[in-house]
């Protein structure tokens, strides 16, 4: 029996360990995706710590792949080998709940599959996916440019074209980050009048470059009287992970403005009531999206230029690629490599 390399997580807060494994045969409705690269998300610390409940392990994390269908089961529709593809975070859905009745799949309730969660995801040389969550990769997008949009690119991709703000629009992203990098490429690129906000002026050039009109240093100004200036936000993408950055901006929101939160802050925000009565003012929530939602962002991606600065780790050293991730260092996603 072939062999492949993983990297697991043996027990809730336990190390990413290298192990090797029988390379698993595709089942009714899955294909086996040959990884190329595999984004590393905050959002994989809730496999390394165990913070998702119900999670069993060993478990393989990672839902940001990229890579080649190399085995087809039976059922698979259209999918075959050699199609490159993607998975991300909606790694499945039951198909019967109220939501996936309405075709709402991402809120499936019953039985929501989330990749390197659920089941084993991308850390390793191959997984197993179902076949109804595969994004085709456009040629033009290499593995590592794709593997980061299938989780930090679709969610601010996706956030930003179900938003309501029109060309011409001002749309302020909060962050300039691992979704934050992006949300300012897909926000200038979709053609609104895009805000960067983060803290110093360190990453003004760098906002400016990615397409960002303004620039607003939230250290030495007051943001949200900054935004007021400019004739208020239609929207702001808020990518930070800090309620407070986001309760900080509100009074930047224009007329019918909406907040728009992405970034997963564990504390509250803060929200003067009639400030959103008066203006019409919202605040809204966003998860990521389903296959198709990630394929739209993969081609407009390729189509429009829009690329993650990624640091790259082979497979062998995810722990490493890890914590330089978690410690905010990474510039601005680390992406794990099966090559070699
Ligand atoms: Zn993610
Ligand atoms: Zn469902």
């Amino acid at each position: 029996m072939a062999k492949m390399r993983v990297v697991q997580v043996g027990r809730p807060k336990g190390p990413l360990e290298l192990a090797e494994r029988e390379i698993p045969a595709p089942g009714p409705g899955s294909v086996r995706i040959k990884v190329e690269a595999c984004g590393i998300c905050h959002s994989d610390s809730l496999t390394k710590e165990g913070l998702w409940p119900g999670i069993q392990y060993p478990r393989v994390p990672g839902h940001e792949v990229a890579g080649i269908i190399d085995a087809v089961g039976e059922n698979v529709g259209a999918w075959r080998v050699r199609q490159r593809v993607g998975v991300g975070w909606h790694g499945g859905h039951c198909g019967y709940c109220d939501s996936c009745r309405r075709g709402d799949f991402v809120t499936c309730q019953i039985a929501p599959q989330i990749t390197g969660v659920s089941y084993d995801g991308g850390y390793a040389d191959y997984m197993i996916a179902p076949a109804t969550v595969l994004a085709l990769i456009p040629e033009g997008l290499s593995a590592v440019d794709a593997a980061p949009l299938m989780c930090a690119g679709i969610t601010t991709f996706n956030a930003l074209r179900n938003s309501g703000a029109r060309p011409g629009d001002t749309v302020a992203v909060l962050g300039v980050g691992g979704l934050g990098h992006l949300g300012v490429q897909f926000a200038a690129k979709m053609g609104f009048r895009t805000v960067a906000i983060a803290r110093g002026k360190d990453k003004e050039g760098l906002a400016r470059k990615l397409g960002a009109w303004q620039y607003i240093d939230s250290q030495a100004q007051d943001a949200a009287g900054e935004l007021a200036k400019l004739g208020g936000a239609r929207v702001i993408l808020a990518t930070v992970t800090s309620g407070k950055a986001m309760s900080a901006v509100l009074g930047g929101l224009g007329i019918n403005g909406k907040l728009i939160v992405v970034g997963a802050a564990m504390d509250p925000l803060e929200v003067p009531a009639l400030a959103l009565i008066g203006g019409r003012r919202s605040i809204q929530g966003w998860p990521s999206g389903i296959s198709a939602d990630s394929e739209d962002t993969l081609s407009f991606s390729a189509r429009a230029g829009v690329r993650a600065m990624t640091e790259v780790f082979p497979l062998e050293r995810a722990a490493e690629g890890y914590e330089h991730m978690m410690s905010g260092q990474a510039r601005f996603r680390a992406v794990l490599t099966t090559a070699r």
